[in-house]
């Protein structure tokens, strides 16, 4: 343990923020720089040409994600990986994972400052295809890594313009031989903008992530009988609508009862055949529901198929519920949390502990590593967005965390 917490360089840290931002700029202000196209590749190669001058030593692997390593006191010990992702989406902006990766350049450059050796090396991580805007799924480079998906399956992802990761990988010289698998790790962290507005509603600069919440969609699918708008009594329609109606207030009364953590998303409603003077043959009601708890989320999934069950009965219907897709809520390591909540307190920055609302390359690392996330305020809670925005003070606050944790977990030679 040092005696007292050490600090980053902001300016620097800021620097290469806007630096990177150039590179896939859009007039709006934000950056498209989509996984694998020439401007990923100059991102890399900017990020690298850092990564050298700070003595790291680089190494791509069959995914083409970056490690860059700086070296502990004893060989043969398991690295703190830190980092995120450089791509973006189309029109995203200078922060998300960009930060997560160069917050790990400034920790590693900070540590070269301040001249601390550390007993375990220090990993910089660059994860492909975090966005999955190019290539679907998101997290691909990650979940390779930990053998959530096979290396044949990553590397044949197709884009929409018809290449695929693999071929890509070729084309812009990013196809490592180092094989993608993963390997022990000590501790794992990410920083990364909130993406949501509570930090910034709370006046707090640190969110100590403890964990990711659970997601499970559904299609929500209720048929009836299509009949004239005008002759058919209400009493006699078999009227889908009113079904709809009632799950919908349901289902917000269920998020009410279940706490402020629970989120219920209608995102899209289609009706067939979609007339005015129709009543619909059969609507479709697409469903995200999401908790922090597996097992409230679960209750609540049993609640909705109760609710579908009851209002399409009472409304002469037939309802059905259709799971399409689930992750799990995960939790994060212990010790990496305490060790993020004792370095912000260290440092004397106001932090709450939070759950993410979004996915991130750390819901696969914690399956093979202990883990831990780092979130700072963005404006207005707004990311994906070309007006992203977030303030250089409490980046610098964010990574400042992260560094005192990292050095924490790689045990300073003193
Ligand atoms: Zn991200």
């Amino acid at each position: 343990m040092l005696e007292k917490p050490i600090k980053v360089n902001e300016e620097r840290l800021w620097k290469r923020l806007m630096d990177m931002a150039r590179i896939g700029a859009t007039p709006a202000g934000g950056c498209n720089r989509q996984a694998l196209t020439d401007e990923d590749r100059q991102g890399r190669q900017l990020f690298e040409s850092w990564c050298k001058a700070a003595s790291c030593c680089i190494e791509h692997d069959e995914m083409g994600n970056i490690f860059a390593r700086r070296a502990g006191k004893e060989p043969g010990r398991p690295p703190i990986l830190i980092g995120s992702h450089l791509d973006t989406q189309p029109t995203g902006g200078k922060f998300d994972g960009v930060y997560g990766v160069l917050a790990g350049l400034e920790v590693v450059e900070s540590l070269n400052d301040w001249s601390v050796s550390t007993t375990h090396p220090i990993d910089i991580v660059v994860w492909t295809n975090e966005e999955g805007a190019r290539f679907s799924p998101a997290m691909i480079g990650s979940g390779v890594f930990v053998g959530e998906f096979e290396l044949e399956y990553g590397l044949s992802r197709r884009a929409k313009d018809g290449a695929t990761i693999g071929e890509e990988l070729q084309r812009i010289g990013y196809a490592g031989y180092r094989p993608c698998r993963r390997y022990p790790i000590k501790a794992a962290f990410e920083a990364h903008i909130e993406q949501g507005p509570i930090l910034e509603d709370e006046g707090v600069q640190i969110g100590i992530v403890t964990g990711v919440q659970g997601m499970r969609w559904y299609d929500v699918e209720l048929r009836g009988e299509p009949v004239h708008a005008g002759p058919t009594p209400m009493i006699s329609r078999r009227d889908p609508v009113r079904a709809m109606h009632a799950i919908v207030a349901g289902l917000y009364r269920l998020a009410e009862q279940t706490g402020t953590a629970a989120r219920v998303t209608f995102g899209d409603i289609r009706f067939e055949p979609g007339s005015r003077n129709t009543v619909p043959a059969k609507i479709v009601l697409t469903l995200d529901l999401r908790h922090p708890e597996e097992e409230i989320l679960s209750e609540m999934e049993c609640a909705l198929n109760e609710i579908v069950a009851a209002e399409s009965t009472s409304a002469n219907v037939e309802g059905a519920v259709r799971k399409e897709w689930a992750s799990e809520a995960i939790q994060f390591d212990d010790g990496c949390i305490q060790a993020v909540a004792d370095s912000a307190s260290a440092l004397d920055y106001p932090a709450i502990r939070i759950v993410s609302g979004a996915g991130h390359d750390s819901v696969y690392l914690s399956k093979i590593s202990p883990t831990a996330m780092i979130f700072v305020p963005c404006r207005h809670g707004v990311s994906h967005n070309e007006h992203e925005s977030a303030k250089k003070e409490d980046l610098a606050a964010g990574c400042d965390v992260l560094l005192n944790a990292a050095v924490r977990m790689a045990r300073p030679v003193v």
